[in-house]
């Protein structure tokens, strides 16, 4: 099958993070074992999730790993133009939930992967394949622990979204739940309750005075050129006539890529230990940034070479490149089609030509490093 069809079986498999993927696992097995790769699946921490691992070559001398997440954002309140979970070409782009983040490159590496054939390779080529990314890196772990116990690749290439550039640094990420917990009474005797809502907003605008410390250590390569704190969803509070006991909010740090978070969770306790209210911080997800490797920069080059783009940026999205980078101590790349512009939202789409390149570059970096 060729990258396009592919893409297409790959986005008719409905993979939204947090859901059980087996038939996507399946359809993986059966695609890359047909093609003679060994395959082993290997389970996520999550029940009913899994990983593929598929490697072609020798595997007791050092490879390639291309490396994906293969789980998808949900559509749900999304207003699409076409059906989400159907590849739809239009006017030189695919449309369909995950084209962009990161199915494309999922396709373009299963066709040079199964395409490989009998000539015979110096290295391994991995694909490593992941689930449950967008829930914070939560599913690659395992899949990690296999892979570091064969010798250290040459080099990683995670094929997030970039447009084909090549990003050497991204940041990292911790995410908390925030547990709020103060005393019930009737509204009319407010002073014999804790009120855990309003516990909360002053905990959230406490934040302020942690983003200006954050604001103080910068890096003028990113977007954003500092540690950024954010709420998202917030719930608590009930009838009107009574002091609510309990408030629950999600609150993440992305800090620059070699930046320590402890410095800047610990403000964010001091603040909590201000209040009337206990506040519990339950870890939800936490994946490290993309640091700096002088010693991977020839491997970033040759991809930027190959892909005929930019090398050495920094991105402000994480990755799972840090974990690789963690765990694996090889040269570890961010390079994948299309844009993180047209991904997660309605109508996410992936140039045609983005996906052509891409197939071209893994087959030219597979010959490179591989043959
Ligand atoms: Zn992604």
């Amino acid at each position: 099958m060729g990258a396009e069809d592919l893409l297409a079986a790959l986005v008719a498999l409905p993979t939204v993070a947090g859901e059980p993927n087996r038939a996507l696992v399946e359809f993986l097995r059966d695609t890359l074992a047909g093609s003679g790769a060994k395959v082993t699946v290997i389970p996520s921490p999550r029940a009913g999730a899994a990983n593929v691992l598929a490697t072609v070559g020798p595997r007791d001398v050092p490879g390639i790993v291309l490396a994906a997440h293969t789980d998808v954002v949900a559509v749900a309140g999304q207003s699409w133009a076409t059906e989400p979970f159907a590849l739809v070409a239009r006017d030189g782009r695919l449309h369909g939930r995950g084209t962009a983040d990161m199915k494309g490159f999922v396709a373009a590496a299963l066709a040079v992967v199964t395409g490989i054939g009998d000539g015979p390779l110096r290295r391994p080529v991995h694909l490593a394949l992941s689930c449950d990314e967008e829930l914070g890196c939560r599913g690659v772990g395992p899949l990690l622990d296999t892979l570091a116990a064969l010798p250290a690749p040459r080099l990683c290439v995670v094929g997030e979204p970039t447009m084909l550039d090549v990003a050497t640094r991204h940041k990292g990420k911790v995410a908390l739940r925030v547990r709020v917990r103060g005393r019930a009474a009737h509204s009319s005797a407010v002073t014999r309750g804790v009120n855990a809502v309003e516990d909360a907003a002053r905990l959230i605008s406490a934040l302020d005075g942690v983003r200006e410390v954050a604001a103080g250590e910068r890096d003028d390569a990113f977007d954003v050129p500092h540690a950024t704190l954010s709420v998202g969803r917030i719930a608590g509070g009930g009838p009107l006539n009574v002091v609510p006991d309990r408030c629950t909010f999600e609150l993440e740090l992305r800090t620059l890529p070699c930046q320590d978070p402890e410095p800047l969770l610990a403000l964010v306790r001091d603040a909590a230990r201000r209040l009337r209210a206990g506040v519990a911080f339950e870890e939800l997800a936490r994946y490290p940034g993309l640091a700096a490797d002088p010693a991977g920069r020839p491997a970033a080059e040759l991809v930027a070479g190959l892909a005929g783009g930019r090398a050495g940026l920094a991105v402000d999205f994480g990755t799972e490149a840090g974990l690789y980078q963690e765990r694996l101590r090889a040269p570890v790349v961010v390079c994948g089609p299309g844009s993180m512009a047209h991904a997660h939202g309605p109508d996410e789409y992936l140039e045609a030509d983005q996906l052509a390149r891409t197939e071209e570059l893994l087959r030219r970096l597979v010959d490179h490093l591989a043959r």
